[in-house]
């Protein structure tokens, strides 16, 4: 069971409601029309089961000044009916909310306050780093030890997810808050600003940009119970960040890890970011690890056969996403079962995937993947071949181990 389920990610969904949704658009009826988050002002998406008496009487309009200082981030087609709260302050740093703009201030300054003394950490003080890469950081928050911490970004992230549950007990889970430190003086949020004085930078020199969710023990394997990326930060690539970090983390690559997902059913922009997450982990597979390999190789077919199972023992996938994700590319030339035959030397640069059939005097039927479709749907996608988790950047048990495995490390790198 997932305190959260499903993930929408990347673009803003629509409320599109068919008829068989009828029955749960009461549910979905947003609840807070919109929310304050450090200086970015933004619309949320979904209903959130914040208490009723603690949001109320924020029902008046904004004041006009407070309006003036806004630029809209954009119209939307959202129903507006249900709404208890019109705006919704919510802290940056531990998602504490109020619907009252002056505790809001008295709250942030206590925050500014202790930055000044260089005590303010931008996630518990129980967190730990595992991951830290060019002023990101993933933090790892214990569900159980950091209850109301968590409960307070579970409620800011239902307003951004849809047909998720917020479970309220949020032991037996863990977060992994994604925090970025800013390198330079540029602001990082895409929203309206709040404040009249032009301020673009964050109100703390650290933001937490989004996070994911895990079950400790996840009986479906499961590597991800719930993902976000706040709405400012979305389109960066953060998710897919996120989702490399909920992969390494189940440890696949080692005795005792598992191979696993995020658990299911998803939700059409989680399903769609992941599609897109897995086909970019299976290109960068066969670009570095077997077609690279077989172009060194001058002599013999430069050709690899093996089964979608091993594509996925390799990267850490289950098969059934390898085989959505492949489906997705359209990379594979689909070659029918036929009357076994010695196979001979074709395409150079060309492997092989078995199929699973165990006919005998059959040769199953086999998937090729070409090395020039790879390299054209990597063009045409504009992929990165770097991985979006860098392995240098996992910190504590997840870093690399020693200087004598850096070698053999560093080749299985091009797999995450
Ligand atoms: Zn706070």
């Amino acid at each position: 069971m997932a305190e959260l389920v499903n993930s929408p990610l990347g673009t803003r969904p629509s409320l599109g409601g068919t008829p068989k949704r009828r029955a749960s658009m009461k549910v979905l009826m947003r609840n807070v029309r919109e929310v304050v988050l450090g200086n970015l002002c933004f619309e949320t998406w979904y209903f959130s089961p914040y208490p009723d008496n603690i949001i109320k009487g924020s029902r008046a309009k904004p004041t006009d000044t407070a309006v003036q200082n806004l630029t809209t981030l954009g119209g939307d087609g959202i129903k507006q009916d249900g709404i208890v709260c019109e705006r919704l302050y919510v802290c940056p740093l531990c998602f504490r909310y109020t619907p009252d703009e002056v505790n809001y201030a008295q709250h942030i300054m206590f925050h500014q306050e202790k930055q000044k003394f260089g005590e303010l950490m931008p996630v518990p003080d129980s967190a730990e780093k595992v991951y830290e890469w060019d002023g990101y950081v993933v933090w790892e928050v214990d569900g159980e030890a950091e209850k109301l911490y968590c409960q307070n970004l579970s409620l800011f992230a239902k307003l951004f997810l849809e047909q998720k549950s917020v479970f309220f007990d949020t032991g037996g889970f863990r977060y992994y808050v994604l925090t970025y430190t800013a390198q330079g003086s540029k602001g990082r949020g895409r929203g309206r600003k709040r404040a009249s004085s032009g301020v673009d930078e964050p109100l703390f020199k650290t933001q937490v940009l989004g996070f994911f969710s895990k079950e400790d023990l996840s009986w479906d394997n499961n590597n991800l119970a719930c993902i976000l990326v706040f709405p400012p930060y979305q389109h960066r690539q953060l998710g897919q960040l996120l989702m490399a970090v909920s992969y390494k983390l189940s440890g696949w690559e080692w005795e005792g890890g598992i191979i696993g997902g995020p658990e299911k059913p998803l939700s059409t922009m989680g399903r769609k970011a992941y599609l897109r997450f897995w086909s970019e982990r299976i290109a960068r597979f066969f670009m570095a690890s077997i077609f690279e390999k077989t172009t060194k190789r001058k002599t013999g077919f430069a050709r690899e056969e093996m089964t979608v199972k091993d594509i996925g023992d390799r990267t850490g996938m289950l098969a059934e996403d390898v085989i959505a994700a492949l489906n997705d590319m359209g990379i594979c030339d689909i070659k029918p079962a036929k009357r076994k035959q010695k196979i001979s030397g074709e395409n150079l640069d060309t492997k092989v995937i078995n199929g699973h059939s165990d006919a005998e005097e059959f040769e199953p039927a086999k998937m090729v993947v070409s090395r020039a479709k790879v390299l054209l749907w990597i063009e045409n996608h504009k992929v990165d071949l770097v991985a979006p988790a860098r392995e240098e950047g996992f910190l504590g048990e997840w870093a690399l181990s020693d200087a004598s495995d850096e070698v053999e490390e560093a080749e299985d790198q091009s797999d995450a």
